[in-house]
């Protein structure tokens, strides 16, 4: 994995789905907070890659889990795992941010892992959102973050980050909806989910054709794409969204792929 020139604001730590793939790992963001790193998304393997950054769990000033899918999520257990191992030197609370119905869910992980699921040095701080129609405003790590309910599973919820140099939109996994337009509105860079191609639309996922349909409305000022299946290796993703008609700035992100506003 590449790793990012200094003064990143965010990093892609999984630019992949739950399919393995050699240049893309399950879903996981690092955000670089106000007061320190912030975990958006875990699926599996995003702590490894955490690390590779240089940031250790004592570090995390927070976490953010879009939704209940295992690509996005399956690292919660793994890092309360590793907290019953001493010498992870992590004293103070860690707040976890959550969609709708989520501690529901998290609770039966709960009582099929029992001890293993538990922070060991450490509390965890749950809060579980329901924006409804609406928005959240949470504070996380030092940093404003807007969520917003989208249409993907029951759970799922969407954001966007003012930081000094700009703000950051992340769909999680969504479809086209009025929350994710929302969150897009006149961001600097829309972190957008770009799951299969215009012809084999997935429902609760986006296409190129509505990646662009959406920068474009919103004005956004940049797009990094994530979350493509396999079957778009080889596309031209950067020429498709173009084709649609949104004429900024398109990455198609790997693992490690750094933003700066
Ligand atoms: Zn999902």
């Amino acid at each position: 994995m590449r790793s990012p020139e200094p003064g990143f604001d965010w990093v892609v730590l999984g630019a992949g789905t739950a399919i393995p793939h050699s240049e893309r790992s399950p879903s996981g963001h690092l955000l670089r907070a106000r007061h320190g790193p912030v975990l958006v998304d875990m699926g599996p393997g995003t702590l490894w890659r955490l690390a590779a950054q240089g940031v250790a769990l004592r570090d995390l000033e927070g976490i953010v889990l879009t939704h209940r899918h295992l690509d996005h999520f399956l690292d919660l257990p793994a890092l309360l795992f590793a907290s019953r191992i001493p010498g992870h030197g992590r004293t103070r609370p860690l707040p976890i941010h959550v969609g709708p119905g989520m501690l529901e869910h998290i609770g039966r992980f709960a009582e099929a892992l029992g001890h293993w699921f538990e922070p060991k040095g450490f509390d965890v701080l749950w809060t579980e959102h329901a924006p409804g129609e609406g928005a959240v405003a949470v504070e996380v790590g030092g940093t404003e973050v807007e969520l917003r309910a989208v249409e993907h599973d029951a759970t799922s919820i969407a954001l966007r980050v003012s930081l000094p140099g700009g703000t950051v939109a992340y769909s999680g996994d969504s479809d086209d909806c009025s929350g994710l337009r929302a969150l897009c509105d006149g961001a600097d860079v829309a972190v957008l989910e770009c799951s299969s191609a215009a012809d084999a639309k997935l429902p609760g996922h986006l296409t190129p054709r509505e990646v662009a349909d959406i920068a474009r409305g919103a004005r956004v000022g940049r797009v990094v794409l994530v979350h493509m299946y396999p079957q778009l290796d080889g596309v031209d993703l950067q020429a498709e969204v173009a084709r649609f008609g949104y004429d900024g700035p398109v990455v198609v992100a790997t693992d490690g792929f750094g933003i700066r506003l």
